[in-house]
């Protein structure tokens, strides 16, 4: 007697394969070189070490933002004036 329950196997979920790899965005916060607010962003580490512009959340002038970091973790971040 052949039983066809051997032919179901769980089939892989299609939404884990387009799962965002969340870990590699990390909230930190940094402090804004022109008004001296701190306020929170949220850096991608999946680049590793990089320099990016980011406007300041409070006085929107733009703050150069490096970034020395492995994919999930960040090492270092400093904020200057570009
Ligand atoms: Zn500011």
């Amino acid at each position: 007697m052949l039983s066809m329950e051997r032919a179901q196997r769980p089939k892989p979920s299609p939404e884990k394969a387009t799962l965002l790899p969340m870990h590699y965005l990390q909230q930190t916060s940094i402090d804004c070189p022109w008004c001296g607010e701190i306020f929170d962003t949220t850096i991608d580490t999946s680049q590793g070490d990089h320099e990016h512009i980011e406007d300041c959340a409070v006085c929107c002038r733009p703050i150069s933002v490096s970034v020395e970091c492995e994919p999930g973790e960040i090492f270092s971040i400093q904020s200057g004036r570009p």
